[in-house]
């Protein structure tokens, strides 16, 4: 590893964070679900909530309120992703939902990160690769992002969190403190993994945390979005 004292490292969250799907995802993951096991289940698989969660986590949580065995899930696994993949371009590019946004200041903020050169800038999502691959394709900002933690990379999102940083140690060759860890997110979920790993945790309310949850979860810094650029700047390289 070549230290490098002064990088940060900043890790964002996709859905809430980066960027609105509009519900892409949810529908996407439900219908490949029905097609995968069984039709016309939709209505119990809206029941389970998605914020903050990894995607197996919310794939078993629906299988579990359908009482699907894990066993039969596992196999399907291969399937199920194709499926989700199919589904999910289909929800982002040929859908008439015109929610589907970048979120404020978000665009601004990654030129400015990816312009400098005490920055490296890495995902940590619960989305599998292709899901974040393809949400963020959509709105052209894949561009900004090296690496980092997936929805399939741990059970939980504090295993993404360590992977995240794990993986991008890798690619930069620099030795990322714990301290030097940014991670930004829109639910008490992303403060609290980073907080395990030791890291920074920014939380920004653009998402769909209930009211009041992110403030109980102690950021470093809670912002209502991210169009302030200097703020968040200034957030992320403070000492
Ligand atoms: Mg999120």
């Amino acid at each position: 590893m070549v230290p490098f004292m002064c990088a940060r490292l900043v890790l964002f969250d996709i859905d809430g964070t980066l960027v609105d799907c509009g519900g892409a995802g949810r529908r996407a993951l439900v219908g490949a679900f029905e097609q995968l096991f069984r039709p016309g289940s939709v209505s119990a698989a809206m029941l389970v909530p998605f914020a903050g969660k990894t995607d197996f986590r919310i794939f078993r949580e629906i299988a579990h309120a359908l009482g699907i065995k894990s066993q039969r899930l596992a196999k399907k696994r291969a399937e199920f992703e194709r499926a989700y993949e199919l589904a999910l371009h289909r929800e982002l590019h040929d859908g008439e939902d015109t929610t589907q946004r970048v979120l404020p200041g978000v665009l601004t903020l990654l030129e400015k990160l990816a312009a400098r050169d005490d920055a490296r800038v890495g995902l940590l999502t619960g989305n599998i690769p292709l899901g974040a691959r393809l949400k963020l394709e959509r709105f052209d900002l894949d561009r900004f992002f090296e690496g980092g933690g997936f929805g399939d990379d741990a059970r939980n999102r504090r295993g993404v969190a360590r992977a995240a940083r794990e993986d991008m140690q890798r690619r930069t060759g620099i030795d990322f403190a714990p301290d030097d860890v940014v991670v930004f997110g829109d639910t008490d979920e992303d403060v609290d993994c980073a907080r395990h790993n030791g890291f920074r945790a920014v939380a920004v309310e653009t998402g769909w945390a209930e009211p009041g949850s992110l403030e109980a979860a102690k950021p470093d810094a809670l912002f209502r979005d991210l169009s302030d650029t200097d703020a968040v700047l200034e957030t992320i390289f403070a000492e």
